[in-house]
């Protein structure tokens, strides 16, 4: 590779919070609720409302600032950044800019390489803005998303790959999710990326010129965009041009940035103090109270599940990615389940009954206890797996016990070798021809008879003991 890729990201996150950033209208559905039902003076700008800061909103900004390790700042301020927003009748967005409430912290990332520390620059809290839908010939506006809050998160310019940059944007998903202060669900635009892409030719400090894409609503067309972007302005340079400093669009259909506008300054919105709100102050009372709440964050709970439950990278990865998921595998350990085989469980059939029927953890019938139940039937050899897995599917469908549907159905597991010996000779006497075939050297007969055995057995029969008995007649 001749140039290297510096990327930044900048993070819009809306926080969900009961009302708007600076009034006391609730924050409803912005793809569901009907256009406008959630409107004040305030956020409809009308002539001397006054804002108020939310108190949530600021502490879900500290919150967040202390899982990624911000320091948290005693003194921020409101700022005016003044722009002709057709979404926004006020013409002006309440963002923080020259004194953001939190600063310098950090996100470790699992690259190909290791560990790495991406460094994160500053969060800010700041106001969306409204909505507009384009008809025929007109435009509609929704004020509904006109306030509410948003934390912007910004990162150094330390990544350098795309896939890099999808890893902290995941990252950071997830770790917002834990602190349950965003909902993570993407389809609704509740997290928008910005990115920032610049090529370099390898070996050098200088930075190249960047262009910012706005509005990425899902990791795939950042990662796509950002990819573009890198393979464009590598072009540019191969040519012996020049890369403009753009802001732009990603049309998704295209597949291609495209420019919306020569880059701004920010000098160009003239910022300046809001005069309408107080300084924020928080002090050292009020932010380790916000400590209190934090829980123990993805990366933690990822090394903790490796020492603890033994378990492989890519099993503890997939339970920690969600903190109910995580939850909810611990409960059915502690009802003395081995992890092992609780993290297969809930990969493999669990989470596909989940995907069938659309619905998360938290709304499943199963109870810990029951998969632990199910869990423990399975390794006691009183069930073998597939009958397991037609009473998880019994379980999810009528949340009953494991054991009381095995008990009523008549799903026990046939370890008898008495019985087991007694089905394989039946079975052998009435397939002369392919005993004999076995026997003359096709060993892959006895797959075919054990098929014949295990049906007799209804599926029941214990497997292991099943194979062993007919090898065992067979070469007799
Ligand atoms: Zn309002």
């Amino acid at each position: 590779m001749k140039y290297e890729p510096v990327i930044g990201l900048e993070v819009h996150v809306e926080l969900v919070t009961e009302s708007k950033m600076f009034c006391g209208c609730p924050v409803v559905d912005s793809v569901e609720a009907e256009p406008n039902i959630a409107v004040c003076p305030v956020c409809s700008a009308m002539p001397g409302a006054l804002p108020v800061a939310n108190e949530r909103a600021v502490e879900y900004g500290i919150l967040v600032g202390l899982a990624l390790s911000c320091t948290i700042e005693p003194i921020s301020i409101f700022a005016r950044k003044n722009y002709f927003y057709p979404d926004m009748p006020k013409a002006y967005q309440i963002s923080q800019f020259e004194d953001p409430l939190a600063t310098n912290g950090e996100l470790l990332i699992q690259t190909d390489e290791g560990e790495k520390v991406i460094r994160v620059l500053r969060a800010h809290l700041e106001e969306d803005a409204g909505k507009l839908t384009h008809i025929e010939d007109a435009s509609l506006v929704d004020l509904n998303r006109a306030g509410v809050p948003l934390l912007e998160i910004v990162s150094q310019p330390d990544m350098h790959s795309a896939a890099e940059a999808r890893t902290y944007a995941e990252n950071l998903r997830d770790i917002l999710r834990y602190l349950g202060v965003n909902s993570g669900d993407m389809e609704k635009g509740v997290i928008r990326f910005e990115a920032n892409t610049s090529v370099r030719p390898v070996g050098t400090e200088k930075l190249g010129i960047r262009t910012e894409v706005k509005n990425l609503n899902s990791f795939r067309a950042m990662e796509d965009a950002i990819n573009y972007e890198i393979a464009r302005q590598s072009k540019i340079l191969d040519e012996g041009g020049k890369v403009d400093q753009v802001t732009m669009g990603w049309d998704e259909s295209k597949g291609k940035t495209y420019t919306m506008r020569g880059k701004e300054d920010s000098h160009d919105y003239r910022y300046f103090p809001e005069p309408d709100l107080p300084p924020l102050k928080v002090d050292d009372a009020w932010r380790e109270r916000v400590r209190a709440e934090l829980p123990e964050l993805p990366h933690a709970k990822f090394k903790r599940f490796l020492a603890e439950y033994n378990l492989s990278e890519y099993d503890a990865k997939v339970l920690v990615s969600q903190r109910e998921i995580a939850k909810y595998f611990e409960k059915t350990v502690k009802k003395k389940a081995n992890p092992k085989a609780v993290v297969n469980w809930m990969t493999g059939e669990l989470f596909a009954l989940m995907n069938r029927a659309e619905i998360d953890i938290t709304e499943i019938k199963v109870s810990p206890t029951a998969l632990a139940e199910l869990v423990n039937l399975v390794s006691e050899g009183k069930i073998n797996k597939n009958t397991a897995k037609e009473v998880l599917g019994e379980v999810f469908e009528h949340g009953k016990s494991p054991k009381a549907i095995v008990e009523e159905k008549g799903l026990a597991q046939v370890s008898d070798s008495d019985l087991i010996s007694e089905l394989v000779s039946s079975v052998i006497n009435a397939h002369q021809d392919e005993a004999t075939s076995y026997r003359e050297g096709k060993t892959g007969v006895a797959n075919w008879l054990f098929g014949q055995v295990m049906r007799q057995a209804r599926g029941r029969a214990n497997p292991q003991i099943l194979r062993e008995e007919l090898i065992r007649q067979l070469e007799e």
